[in-house]
């Protein structure tokens, strides 16, 4: 064990954050936590929904989640971990359309038997890929237009991109989604999709890390926003929060990068080392909940190419999580500075219900019976062509370490990704 002097901060209490937290106390730190909001888990908290306790964007594991299922076994949490045969659908010109196995992509009349053929073969490639530099040059879209075709690109892709990245979706890198294709592609048994969820959803993972890090000895401040952070020349930096201002050896910084530069200009910090920061593009989420009185697929997921909604898609909770209602989460994805965004969260609970009228029209308004909208500013990161060569450095000054989502690239966001990545620098930097 190591000497326990050295003062730790860590920024954000996701599942990064805390993952860090958990690892740095295995090692005999006791570290202290900020988090600007009233509740840990970051894109991963939960709330309560009419009663019912969930996260406020839907979350599935994968069978290649092996960062999460090595921390869950560690702390006692496997046997939460469940599994389910889950089905996919496509909604195209009005009709609900199976997809994501074999035959529904071979019986999906609406495309031509040659994009059919090329969209399969696509997906296996992307099974088949190891070396993913190639792609890290160029864009997604010119990807999958080479291998669909331009018929195919607009039927089966054009609006997964046009709503989650607007007048971004033409710099995302090729990398990016074939790393998407294939989190997904592993998380099958026998050609059947298998998605995980934790029994109580992601809160229990949250309170359990909580627990450990407090029994240990860590400190976890709520309601704490970090404002400045100034580096100190020998190693460490000074945290000014809301709260408390104070001296710490090490820093890990685990918030998204735009607002850390934010943190960084506050704390006038070297333009020079904020120029790098600055490149970091992230989209925002609005996310609509709504809780039902009748299914509205049997599908997990369901993509959408409708041009009268701006939703890529509509995730079925309950299609995979046992609970007590009929839970579907709307995600609209924008930029900040889209129009979209300025909308209430009234005007998307209504777009997002005329839509799912439409997927389902055996549906009525009485059908609904509550709904919310959750919103994250910085929710998906814009990742562009060699992005790695964009991204700033992971420790700009002696001991204070600035991660977050994007440093696990080409991997997309995810809890597994941020908890592996966050035990991983702890364990080669402390
Ligand atoms: C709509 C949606 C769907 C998703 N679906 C899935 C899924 O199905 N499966 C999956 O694995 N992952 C999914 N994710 C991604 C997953 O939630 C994230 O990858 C993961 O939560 C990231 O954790 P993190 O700790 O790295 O970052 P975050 O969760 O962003 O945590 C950062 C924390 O920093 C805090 N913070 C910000 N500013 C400050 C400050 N100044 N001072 C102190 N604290 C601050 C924030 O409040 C937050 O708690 C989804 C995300 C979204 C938005």
């Amino acid at each position: 064990m190591k000497n326990k002097s050295p003062k730790v901060a860590v920024v954000g209490a996701g599942p990064m954050g805390l993952a860090v937290a958990y690892e740095l106390t295995l090692k005999g730190y006791k570290p202290e936590i900020f988090e600007a909001d009233n509740r840990l888990g970051g894109m991963a908290a939960s709330f309560n929904f009419d009663g019912l306790e969930i996260e406020r964007y839907y979350h599935f594991h994968c069978l290649n989640d092996h960062a999460f299922f090595d921390l869950l076994d560690e702390i006692g949490l496997k046997k939460e971990l469940k599994w389910k045969k889950t089905k996919m659908g496509f909604f195209y010109q009005n009709k609900l359309y199976k997809w994501g196995s074999l035959n529904s992509v071979l019986f999906f009349n609406k495309a031509s038997i040659f994009i059919r053929i090329r969209y399969l073969l696509h997906a296996l490639r992307c099974l088949t890929i190891k070396d993913y530099s190639y792609l890290d040059k160029i864009s997604a879209v010119d990807w999958l237009k080479n291998w669909l075709g331009l018929k195919g690109y607009y039927i089966l892709w054009e609006k997964l991109f046009e709503y989650k990245f607007y007048n971004f979706s033409s710099t995302i890198s090729a990398a990016w989604i074939w790393s998407r294709i294939k989190r997904l592609g592993k998380s099958r048994k026998y050609l059947v999709e298998n998605l995980g969820y934790l029994k109580n959803g992601s809160l229990e993972l949250i309170n359990k890390l909580e627990k450990i890090i407090i029994k240990n000895g860590g400190v976890i401040h709520l309601s704490n926003p970090v404002l400045c952070i100034n580096p100190i020349k020998n190693g460490g930096a000074i945290i000014k929060s809301v709260n408390k201002t104070d001296i710490y050896d090490s820093v890990v910084t685990t918030i998204p990068i735009p607002l850390l530069t934010k943190i960084f200009i506050a704390s006038g910090i070297d333009k020079d080392v904020i120029k790098n920061y600055e490149k970091t593009i992230s989209i925002a989420c609005a996310c609509v909940i709504l809780k039902t009185s009748k299914k509205i697929t049997d599908n997990f997921w369901t993509n959408i190419n409708d041009n009268r909604y701006s939703i890529p898609g509509i995730v079925e909770m309950s299609n995979l999580r046992e609970l007590d209602s009929y839970i579907t989460y709307v995600p609209f994805y924008m930029p900040e500075d889209h129009p979209n965004y300025l909308k209430s969260n009234a005007n998307l609970i209504n777009e997002a219900w005329d839509c799912i009228k439409k997927i389902n029209p055996n549906l009525e308004d009485k059908d609904l019976i509550s709904s919310c909208c959750n919103r994250y500013r910085y929710a998906q990161p814009v990742i562009g062509k060699e992005y790695k060569k964009t991204l700033p450095s992971k420790e700009p000054f002696k001991r204070l370490f600035t991660v977050d989502t994007t440093f696990y690239y080409p991997e997309d966001r995810g809890i597994s990704e941020s908890v592996g990545f966050g035990r991983d620098l702890v364990r080669k930097n402390f």
